[in-house]
């Protein structure tokens, strides 16, 4: 493959990071910011308001702050969104949800999102039949929008920026963390890692593995690592340049 990324960068890495909860900015960006790290932070604006002077200071410190929906709606499956389940949703009622939470987190932070996490990693309105995606308002609206619990990298030459891949990244243990790592590095590919809490019980990334990413990314300064907003952007550029060439 031609060189696709920028000079002496191999591959890609973006940290994500949902539901804007209180251990990211208490445990993890600290960490995060030790090793020069830029984050996205996928947050709802009802949460970010809660400690807003926490949330100002990341973004001031250059990490990205991204669109979750104002409400969080995934499948009614899981019973916190039964009353707001995407079976029951239309287009116009996820418009809402992306416009509502950009306004949002304008007025709090003076940010306009440019990326969005789906919600559960989900991407639907409505049921049987009458299911629609809500992928196309995600891509006229966003840069990228990120998945969730994928099974690969993206490949920056073929990958769609509307539906990114994201991998698990609330693991207690780094080493199968250095297992994708170390192939992405081999695929020249780019890898989303998605997590919620840091260093907490349940649905959390441990310190130490976070940690050992900052370490690994020391080790390899080939790997490109970047917020998902600047990786996209780039990717979107180095396209557009490659077609007008051909
Ligand atoms: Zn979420």
């Amino acid at each position: 493959m031609q060189q696709f990324w920028p000079q002496n960068k191999r591959a890609a890495l973006s940290i994500s990071f949902d539901d804007s909860r209180v251990s990211q900015w208490e445990n993890g960006i600290p960490i995060l910011d030790e090793y020069g790290i830029k984050s996205t932070f996928y947050v709802m604006p009802h949460v970010v308001e809660n400690h807003l002077d926490a949330w100002k200071s990341a973004a001031a410190n250059g990490h990205e702050i991204g669109n979750h929906t104002v409400t969080h709606p995934c499948s009614g499956n899981f019973t916190f969104s039964r009353n707001k389940a995407l079976e029951d949703y239309t287009l116009a009622r996820m418009e809402e949800e992306l416009r509502g939470a950009n306004e949002a987190i304008k007025v709090l932070l003076g940010i306009e999102p440019q990326t969005f996490a789906y919600p559960c990693g989900q991407t639907f309105v409505g049921r049987g039949k009458n299911t629609q995606s809500y992928v196309p308002l995600v891509a006229k609206r966003f840069l990228a929008g990120r998945g969730f619990n994928g099974e690969s990298a993206n490949d920056p030459t073929f990958c769609d920026l509307a539906q990114l891949i994201g991998m698990p990244g609330d693991v207690q243990d780094f080493a199968l963390l250095e297992k994708h790592l170390d192939k992405t590095l081999q695929d020249g590919n780019w890898l989303i890692l998605a997590a919620h809490d840091v260093g907490t019980e349940r649905q959390s990334i441990s310190m130490e593995a976070l940690r050992a990413i900052g370490e690994y990314t020391k080790i390899h300064p080939e790997l490109w690592t970047d917020t998902v907003a600047n990786i996209a952007s780039y990717i979107k550029q180095r396209r557009d340049t490659a077609c007008r060439v051909r």
